[in-house]
Formats: C-alpha cells, sequence, structure tokens
C-alpha cells in the first residue's frame, strides 16, 4: 500500500507498506496443504462471495507470486483460538505468526498509476431487484459461476439453489446434534425414543420436567426432518440456470448515475452469453439493449456470429422492472422498442452488466500523489497525450483512465512503461549512470 509520495518528475520518493502475510514468501512453496487442512471458512472475495476459502489462502490460482497468506481477521490464532495447524502440516516451515508489515522506501523517476476500476453497485437501481431477489446477479458475479474454476465449476447454478443446497447442510448438521440429544435421554430412560413418545402419549409415563423436555426435543425433530426431506425432494429437481436474461447499461448512459458508456460490457455480455451456449446447447441468452456497441476488430462480426450460429436474441429495449415468480424465477419487464409493446420475460437467472466505475479510494490516491481527477472520478488525462497526468512524470493507464478492455488496457500500459521509461533515460543524462544503483542499493 503507497503511503506516501514526494519528489518530482525524475526523483521521486515512494513510502510502501508492504503487509505482513504471516508467510515465508522465500520458503512458501505454494503447495497449499495449510489451507486443505486449515480448519476456519470463509467466504471468497474473489468468488465474489459465492464460494468459500480457507483463512490462509491465495487470492486466486494464477496471483504472483504464487504463495498464500493469512488473513488475522479469521485466523484462529490471531483470534487468540488454539490452532496452529498450518504451522504443523507446513513441510517448507514457511508459517511465520510473528511476521510485521514493512515499510519500504522507493527511488523511481516515474509512477504509473494502474488502479483500475470498481462495478457498480447494482443495489442503487432498486427496480432491478439486484440483492433482494436471489436469481438476478451483477456480470462479475456471473464470470464467477461460469468459471471453470469458480465456485460452481462452470455450471451455471442459480444463487437460489445454492443457498437451499447451503440450507440442507446446516439442517443436516443441527438434526445430527438434535438426535445426539434424543440419544443421551434414550440412554437415560432405558428406552427408544418412539417407544418413550408412544408411552407418554397414552399417558403410562408421569408427566415431568425431563419428559416434557423430551417429548419436546423429539417433536421438534420430527418436524425438522419432514421440512428438510421436503427441501432435499425440491433440490433434485434444481438444474443449470439455462433461460438467461442479460440487463445492459446498468449504472452507464443513464443520467441517474454515470452518464458515460462502460464501453467493454456489451462484448462481455455477448461473450458470457456464448460461453453459457457453449457449456450447456438448451441455452437461450436474451440480452436487452438499447443498442449494441460493439467497437473494435472483428467486434462486430463476434456479435453477427452470436446471433447466427448460437442464436442469441438481442432485445432492442431498457429494462424497467425485474420482480420474481413463485418460484424465484426473474421475470424481466421490458418495452420492446421495435414493435413498441410493453412485454415480460421470465428467465432462471437475470444478469446486470453493471457500470464501470471508479475505484473506491481514488481520491486518496490522487491526494498522495497530487494529481487531478476528471468529471466521472477517473484520473484526468492530457488530450494531446492521454496517458499523462496532471503532475509530470505520473503516467495513467487501464481503466484507471477510464472504462477500456483488456486489449486496450494491456496497450496502453505498454505505452505507459516507455513513457515513463523516457523520464528514467533523460534523468540518467541528467544524474549520471550510477544515479538509479545509488538511490536503490539492493
Ligand atoms: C464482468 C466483466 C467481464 C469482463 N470481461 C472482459 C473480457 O472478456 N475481455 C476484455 O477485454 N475485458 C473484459 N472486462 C473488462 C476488464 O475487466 C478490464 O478491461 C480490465 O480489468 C482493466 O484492467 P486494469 O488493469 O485497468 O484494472 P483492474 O483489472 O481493475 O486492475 C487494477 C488492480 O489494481 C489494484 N489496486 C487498486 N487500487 C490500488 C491501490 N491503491 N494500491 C494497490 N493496488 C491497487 C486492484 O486491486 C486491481 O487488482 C470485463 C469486465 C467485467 C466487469
Ligand atoms: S492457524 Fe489460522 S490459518 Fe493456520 S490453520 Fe489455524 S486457522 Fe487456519
Ligand atoms: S458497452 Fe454496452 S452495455 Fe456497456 S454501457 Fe456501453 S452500451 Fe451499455
Amino acid at each position: 500500500m503507497v503511503e506516501k509520495v514526494t519528489g518530482s518528475k525524475g526523483d521521486f520518493t515512494v513510502i510502501v507498506r508492504k503487509k505482513a502475510r504471516y508467510v515465508n514468501e522465500d520458503l512458501c512453496t505454494g503447495c497449499g496443504a495449510c489451507a486443505e487442512k486449515c480448519p476456519t471458512t470463509v467466504p471468497d472475495d474473489y468468488e465474489m462471495g459465492l464460494g468459500n476459502r480457507k483463512a490462509i489462502y491465495r487470492h486466486y490460482a494464477q496471483g504472483i507470486p504464487s504463495v498464500f497468506c493469512i488473513d488475522p481477521d479469521y485466523c484462529r490464532t490471531f483470534q487468540g483460538k488454539k490452532c496452529g495447524v498450518c504451522q504443523k502440516i507446513c513441510q517448507a516451515k514457511a508459517i511465520d505468526y510473528k511476521q510485521e508489515d514493512k515499510v519500504l522506501e522507493l527511488k523511481v523517476g516515474a509512477i504509473i498509476l494502474a488502479t483500475g476500476y470498481d462495478l457498480f453497485d447494482a443495489t442503487r437501481i432498486s427496480e432491478y431487484g439486484y440483492g433482494r431477489l436471489a436469481n438476478v446477479v451483477n456480470s462479475m458475479e456471473f464470470e464467477r459461476l461460469s468459471s471453470a474454476s469458480g465456485p460452481t465449476e462452470g455450471h451455471v447454478k442459480r444463487p437460489s439453489d445454492l443457498r437451499d443446497h447451503n440450507l440442507i447442510k446446516t439442517k443436516e448438521k443441527s438434526l445430527k446434534k438434535s438426535t445426539r440429544t434424543l440419544a443421551k435421554y434414550e440412554k437415560k430412560h432405558k428406552m427408544s425414543t418412539a417407544d418413550f413418545y408412544k408411552q407418554f402419549t397414552a399417558g403410562n409415563i408421569s408427566d415431568g420436567d425431563e419428559f416434557e423436555k423430551w417429548v419436546k426435543q423429539y417433536e421438534n425433530v420430527r418436524e425438522a426432518t419432514r421440512k428438510l426431506e421436503e427441501l432435499k425432494a425440491r433440490a433434485e429437481k434444481f438444474d443449470i440456470a439455462t433461460r438467461l436474461a442479460f440487463i445492459q447499461c446498468v449504472g452507464s448512459r443513464d443520467f441517474r448515475f454515470n452518464k458515460y458508456c462502460s464501453s467493454y460490457c456489451c462484448m462481455h455480455s455477448i461473450k458470457e452469453a456464448m460461453m453459457a451456449k457453449d457449456h450447456d446447447a438448451r441455452t437461450e441468452a436474451y440480452i436487452f439493449n438499447m443498442d449494441l456497441r460493439t467497437v473494435g476488430k472483428g467486434f462486430e462480426e463476434y456479435k453477427v456470429r452470436g446471433a447466427e450460429k448460437l442464436g442469441l436474441h438481442y432485445v432492442r429495449g431498457r429494462v424497467a422492472e425485474i420482480t420474481q415468480d413463485e418460484n424465484e424465477n426473474p421475470i424481466i419487464w421490458y418495452e420492446e422498442t421495435t414493435s413498441q409493446e410493453v412485454k415480460s420475460l421470465t428467465v432462471d437467472l437475470a444478469v446486470l452488466a453493471v457500470a464501470c466505475e471508479a475505484p473506491r479510494g481514488i481520491e486518496k490516491v490522487a491526494e498522495l500523489v497530487g494529481v487531478a481527477l476528471d468529471h466521472n472520478r477517473f484520473f484526468k488525462t492530457a488530450p494531446l497525450n492521454p496517458l499523462d497526468t496532471t503532475v509530470p512524470g505520473i503516467f495513467v493507464c487501464g481503466c484507471a483512465q477510464g472504462p477500456v478492455d483488456i486489449p486496450e488496457s494491456v496497450a496502453q500500459a505498454s505505452s505507459a512503461a516507455s513513457r515513463a521509461a523516457e523520464v528514467i533515460w533523460q534523468s540518467t543524462i541528467e544524474y549520471g549512470e550510477s544515479h538509479w544503483k545509488k538511490k536503490n542499493p539492493e
């Protein structure tokens, strides 16, 4: 985390806090034995909360360096409980609960801001039901649900079904506990619960506090078992979501939120629909849009291929509202602008293509480095040098300067690196070749 930046073009000093990961990165081999045995499970941010991780974890499999870290907010050792399992299991002896944050001072000639974007919070459009209707998800959640390395291994399961599967597990656990209590009564009174209940209801066993509790416990277990069986029977019919609605421009091109176009969401919705169709040929995907902005080499052809070869439905019309039926199927209400008719469509899952917004905290970064933001809160750039910020020697690339897709971000990153190299080259001429070696002796 950058804490302080001083200096100017060709001669910046940056103070960086390197947070303790409680795992020695020189020793960790990334084998994952620690996470396998760690008893603490927590919701996984990377999986958008749709899956779980352990208290010792890697942010995601392809992260560099491929080293684990401990989350002290959840780890039992840091929470004052007994554990230490990961330390015992780690053959590389990499676990170090005493590791501390390090503060580094870096001398640099140029800075590149690549802080990316955040997703628009779709709960702000209450009529779409995000956060209220289980089967309305945002585009990033859909990406995780359809990813082979995601929480459902690429099978697009409905969040309501995932919730019910989890409910079954919780109910089974609590039922097991209640059944153990019944077993204690049976042992104490040397009688099966069924026999006891028969005798008690026939009035053959006299009243008593303990017997009342036993009866209550038995009746609760019977009721809980009935409900669990009902839920399990329902869960057996759960299938993957094959009727999909993609709702475009959620928070973009909307004067209430962001006036700008987020530029990449039309393409990613087409891609997501194509991937879903590829995964399951039964898929019917509807993409609700004002117009599909497929700007880029080969993008329009990709869109046409989606309709002609894969049968994707492009529906022109802004969605007014999403409701749901008794099976939690989202109902999309919209005006089809070609026929000017108000229609509804019931699907298994609705996916909101949420806007690309400047990341929360961008103001703090801007203040640290002293650069200005534009009217959309992205880093302000120079019209003739689109990767230059308002401070010489500080450059920007990717979504930190505005919404762009991956190829554009990568091209900008190369370009920003070459602008930064120019500054370094100039300062090397100015200060002499040994300048950078002296400043960063290690
Ligand atoms: C659902 C979805 C699907 C998409 N699919 C595609 C696709 O198929 N193809 C495509 O081309 N594009 C796609 N995109 C767009 C793509 O995500 C962006 O173009 C790309 O991520 C932009 O890269 P970036 O490096 O600028 O930003 P980011 O990917 O946001 O990376 C910025 C990084 O900086 C880190 N960071 C932020 N602030 C700080 C700080 N103060 N200190 C340290 N680190 C910080 C963040 O944690 C993050 O890791 C998709 C977008 C969405 C929402
Ligand atoms: S010490 Fe913490 S991270 Fe290690 S196994 Fe226990 S809970 Fe997990
Ligand atoms: S790229 Fe498409 S979905 Fe995204 S804001 Fe622009 S028009 Fe809307």
